[in-house]
């Protein structure tokens, strides 16, 4: 899939901020980029819309789904199924969008091993007492979901070496300038530019 777009896995132990960094990237940057609709089978949170945050389905809905090879990545996450489905992510890298995966860790190595030219990102909290503070402050989990991401964190956090960047959401804006600068860097690569510069470089060496 050689297209102008980049795939961009997106993880993070919940509550680190990757969904509101990835929002506020796209506030700006919507134009040339997008983030891919999961499929899960865990119950919509107030306010999530069908289509919109994910695509909410049962387990059976999402057991055809396997079988029917729609998906380029799925894993089970917190007791719940979560996927990537092909449809979701093609249209937009052949438009030559940047399209984010917000995705956990063991999404994140099967996109690597599919799509070796993916980058993959990991956003860390600045501490743990933060990272708890930030999933109470959220207020769209029972106590108990709370303490389950808690001990999930560690297990999510033991991979962070297995990414080729890691941003540190302490100051929002600073680690938000740090997302754009990995983008906007990727989208300097001499392969990329290369092929969106085309022309110009048949003209310079005309
Ligand atoms: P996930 O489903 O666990 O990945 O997370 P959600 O997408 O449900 O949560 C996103 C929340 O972060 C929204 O309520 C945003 O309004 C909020 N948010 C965005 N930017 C900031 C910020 O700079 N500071 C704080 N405190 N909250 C923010
Ligand atoms: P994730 O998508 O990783 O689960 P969210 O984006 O939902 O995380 O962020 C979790 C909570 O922390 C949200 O309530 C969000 O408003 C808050 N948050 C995110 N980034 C920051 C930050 N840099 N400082 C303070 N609060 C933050
Ligand atoms: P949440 O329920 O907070 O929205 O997401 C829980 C976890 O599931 C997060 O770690 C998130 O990154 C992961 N996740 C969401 N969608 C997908 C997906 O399509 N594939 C995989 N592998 N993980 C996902």
């Amino acid at each position: 899939m050689a297209s102008l777009g980049t795939l961009y896995v997106v993880s993070a132990p919940s509550g680190a901020g990757k969904s509101s960094l990835i929002k506020a990237y796209l506030a700006d940057h919507g134009d040339n980029a997008s983030v891919s609709v999961s499929h899960t089978t865990r119950a919509p949170r107030p306010g999530e819309e069908n289509g919109v945050h994910y695509h909410f389905v049962n387990h059976a809905e999402f057991e055809k789904l396997i079988a029917q090879d729609a998906f380029f990545e799925w894993a089970e996450v917190f007791g719940n199924y979560y996927g990537t489905s092909k449809a979701a992510i093609q249209q937009q890298l052949e438009q030559g969008l940047d399209v984010f995966l917000d995705i956990d860790w063991q999404g994140a190595r099967q996109v690597k091993k599919l799509q070796p030219n993916a980058k993959t990102i990991f956003i860390a909290p600045p501490s743990q007492a933060e990272l708890l503070s930030r999933l109470q402050k959220r207020g769209q989990d029972s106590d108990e979901v709370i303490a389950k991401r808690m001990q999930e964190a560690q297990s999510e956090i033991s991979h962070y070496d297995e990414f080729d960047f890691i941003v540190v959401n302490d100051d929002f804006a600073q680690a938000l300038a740090d997302l754009t600068a990995i983008l906007r860097a990727q989208r300097c690569t001499q392969q990329k530019q290369a092929k969106k510069h085309q022309a110009l470089f048949s003209d310079l060496l005309a």
